[in-house]
């Protein structure tokens, strides 16, 4: 069963009985419902009659492994800009016992979220609820959200070094559908190179080398060519650990010599 066909029996099994309804639920195109709709009566996993759309019942492995439950992190600790919610503050349709009072027309947003730990990504120590983290997936990035009553937890274990691990594979794909691993803890923003944590990057990105298996020297860069000349500093820093087995790491952060660099590099070197 594609993507487009589990959403869409998501979103009939929820309530959704009208074609209108399951786009509004899915987000997805009247073109690609169709379609699944079609292949979901072919396999009898759904029936189209005068009464709407039902689900008769998906197979055990397709179905949602985790409920929200009594979680309502999302609502709580994430930006929704379309209902004004800003980070960190409940959103004011939230009301306990109730839960979203605009349920039936929340925004797009809000019906097309998960977190990774709903998703089956995490084990129940990243309980949203009880982590104080939520963390979900973007197009380029591990997106992490912390709680401001426990700012400092995503720094605890078992949490950091799950951020850490998945950094560096985000890190080791770069070229490769590549992701970053970010962190926002009220109003400080992290990026993480494994387990070497980058203060509020710049948006004009990070330039780093190994130092060893987890850990990197970094460089944030303050415009485009400034980021261009830090990945032609660390080519070199590449190359001359490739032909004389190590390359001294300039110490600074503002360490930023202009080409060449290879004699700069080559004399520190023969100094260590
Ligand atoms: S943070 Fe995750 S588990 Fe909690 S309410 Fe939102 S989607 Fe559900
Ligand atoms: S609109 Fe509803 S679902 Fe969206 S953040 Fe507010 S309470 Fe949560």
């Amino acid at each position: 069963m594609d993507q487009a066909m589990l959403s869409v029996v998501r979103a009939v099994e929820a309530g959704a009985t009208t074609m209108k309804g399951v786009i509004d639920a899915t987000g997805l195109s009247r073109l690609k419902i169709e379609r699944a709709l079609t292949a979901l009566e072919k396999q009898k996993l759904l029936i189209r009659d005068g009464q709407g759309f039902r689900a008769t019942g998906l197979p055990k492995a397709a179905r949602p492994a985790r409920q929200c439950g009594s979680c309502n992190a999302c609502c709580d600790i994430l930006e929704v800009t379309a209902v004004d919610k800003p980070v960190n503050q409940l959103c004011r349709h939230w009301q306990k016992g109730t839960g979203c009072t605009i349920y039936d027309r929340r925004p797009q947003m809000c019906r097309s979220f998960t977190c990774a730990w709903l998703q089956g990504h995490l084990d129940d120590d990243w309980f949203p609820d009880k982590a104080g983290l939520v963390v979900h997936f973007s197009q380029d990035a591990v997106n992490v959200t912390v709680d401001d009553d426990c700012p400092e937890r995503w720094r605890d274990e078992p949490y950091f070094s799950k951020l850490a691990e998945w950094s560096l594979n985000g890190i080791r794909r770069i070229g490769n559908r590549g992701y970053a691993t970010l962190v926002v803890s009220g109003t400080e923003r992290f990026l993480l190179l494994g387990r070497t944590v980058v203060p509020e990057p710049t948006p004009f990105g990070t330039a780093f080398v190994p130092l060893t298996a987890d850990t990197f020297r970094f460089w944030k860069a303050t415009s485009q060519e400034h980021l261009q000349r830090l990945h032609e500093r660390i080519a070199e820093i590449e190359r001359i650990r490739q032909e004389f087995g190590s390359c001294a790491i300039p110490e600074s952060e503002d360490d930023d010599p202009q080409a060449p660099y290879r004699p700069a590099l080559l004399r520190q070197s023969n100094h260590a």
